[in-house]
C-alpha cells in the first residue's frame, strides 16, 4: 500500500501472471499494442465522493452498462508514454509530469473531473512496478503505457458524466515503423481540428475523426495521414498522431505553432529543446503545403520527420498530395539532423546521457 493524495492503492496481485518463458515468447517481437501485461490501475470518481477504490488489478475485461455515458458521447481521454529500462536493471519514464498535466488540461476541455497530478503519477508507478518483468530490453523496445478515462454515467441524458474511471494499462512494444522513411499523404477531403474543437486535447474522439483520412492515405498507397489546417486548407498541421518538423539547409528547423488544433506534443518539446541546445534556430510558424512541395523540390528543405511517444522520430521521405509528389533529401533514410536529434533523445530517454532538464524520473 502507498498514497497518493492521501489515496492508498490496494495491490492484488495477478493469481495466474504470465509464467516467464511465455512472457520471453510474447516480448521477443511484439507488435504494437498487441501484448498484454499481467496488471491494470483502476481509479473510480464520482461527484460528491471525489477519487476513490484505487487498485491494482489482475488486467481483464471491465463491465459497463450499455448506457455508460462514453459509449454514447464519447467523453474520453487518454495519454501515452514510456518506461524504459535503464542500466543498473531498474526503470525509467520519461517527462511523466508533462503527460500529468496535459491529461489535466484534456479532462478540462472534455468537460472531465481532473485527477491530482500525484495520483496520475503514483497510478502509473504502480502499474510500472506491478509489471516490471514486462518492461523488454534492447534498443528499439519498451514498455507502452496508457492511462486513460472515460465517463462511467449510466445516463443517457447529454451533460458531463457524474462518473468515471481513471485506468491505466501496459503493453511491450518494440519499434512503432519499421526501419526508413514514412511517406505521407496530405488530405485536402478531411480535417482533423477546426478552432475552438477539441484539436489540443488528446481525446479519443480526434482519432475517430482522423481513421478515414489515415485509410485515404493507405489507399495513395502512403504511411500515414498529414491534416492541413481546417479554415484556410492550407498550412501543415500535424499528422493525427505525430507532431512534424522541418529542416532547411541552413539548418534550421520549423515546426507548426501550438495554435490550439495542434496536440502539443511532449515529444515536438523536448525536440525544440534539444535542438534549441545544439545551436540550431527553431521557428515555430505557420508552414504551408504549396511551401514544403517547392522547398523540397528546390533542395532548400533537406530534411523533415515526425515525432511522438510510440515512434520517437521517424523520418519523412515522400511528401504526396492529389497535385503531385515531392521527395525530401534521399527520400529513403533520415537525413544528418534528424539522426543527430533522434540520438540525442533516445539517449536521455534511456539514461546514455546526461539529463540536464530533470526529464527522466525513475521508478525503482
Ligand atoms: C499524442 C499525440 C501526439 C504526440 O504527442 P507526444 O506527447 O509527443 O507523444 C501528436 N499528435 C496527436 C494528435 C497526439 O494524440
Amino acid at each position: 500500500m502507498s498514497s497518493a493524495e492521501g489515496l492508498k492503492f490496494t495491490i492484488h496481485p495477478h493469481p495466474n501472471a504470465t509464467p516467464a518463458a511465455r512472457r520471453a515468447e510474447l516480448m521477443a517481437d511484439p507488435a504494437f499494442g498487441r501484448v498484454a501485461t499481467d496488471h491494470m490501475v483502476v481509479v473510480k470518481y464520482k461527484d460528491g465522493v471525489g477519487w476513490h477504490d484505487a487498485e491494482v488489478l489482475p488486467r481483464g475485461p471491465i463491465t459497463l452498462d450499455p448506457s455508460a455515458a462514453v459509449l454514447h458521447y464519447a467523453q474520453e481521454i487518454f495519454e501515452g508514454m514510456k518506461a524504459f529500462r535503464t542500466k543498473d536493471g531498474g526503470a525509467a519514464i520519461f517527462r511523466p509530469e508533462a503527460n500529468a498535466r496535459r491529461f489535466r488540461a484534456s479532462a478540462e476541455r472534455m468537460a472531465m473531473p481532473q485527477i491530482p497530478e500525484e495520483l496520475f503519477l503514483e497510478a502509473v508507478n504502480q502499474l510500472v512496478r506491478a509489471d516490471r518483468d514486462w518492461i523488454p530490453e534492447g534498443e528499439n523496445a519498451s514498455l507502452y503505457i496508457r492511462p486513460f478515462m472515460f465517463a462511467n454515467d449510466a445516463f443517457l441524458g447529454v451533460k458531463p458524466a457524474s462518473e468515471y474511471l481513471f485506468m491505466v494499462i501496459a503493453s511491450p512494444v518494440g519499434a512503432y515503423f519499421s526501419a526508413g522513411a514514412v511517406t505521407v499523404w496530405v488530405s485536402e477531403t478531411y480535417t482533423r481540428a477546426a478552432p475552438g474543437g477539441t484539436g489540443a486535447a488528446k481525446c479519443g474522439g480526434n482519432y475517430a475523426a482522423s481513421l478515414l483520412a489515415q485509410a485515404e492515405a493507405k489507399a495513395q498507397g502512403c504511411d500515414q495521414v498529414v491534416f492541413l489546417d481546417a479554415v484556410k486548407h492550407t498550412d501543415v498541421e500535424e499528422m493525427g498522431g505525430m507532431n512534424v518538423f522541418f529542416v532547411f539547409e541552413d539548418g534550421s528547423l520549423v515546426t507548426p505553432p501550438l495554435s490550439g488544433t495542434i496536440l502539443p506534443g511532449i515529444t515536438r518539446d523536448s525536440v525544440i529543446t534539444l535542438a534549441r541546445e545544439k545551436g540550431l534556430t527553431v521557428r515555430e510558424e505557420a508552414y504551408s503545403i504549396e511551401q514544403w512541395l517547392a522547398d523540397a523540390r528546390s533542395g532548400r528543405m533537406t530534411e523533415a520527420f515526425a515525432c511522438g511517444t510510440a515512434a520517437a522520430i521517424s523520418p519523412i521521405g515522400v511528401v504526396k498530395t492529389r497535385e503531385g509528389e515531392a521527395r525530401i533529401g534521399s527520400g529513403t533514410a533520415a537525413g544528418q539532423i534528424t539522426g543527430a536529434l533522434r540520438t540525442a533523445l533516445v539517449d536521455t530517454q534511456r539514461g546514455r546521457s546526461a539529463d540536464a532538464h530533470g526529464w527522466v524520473s525513475q521508478v525503482f
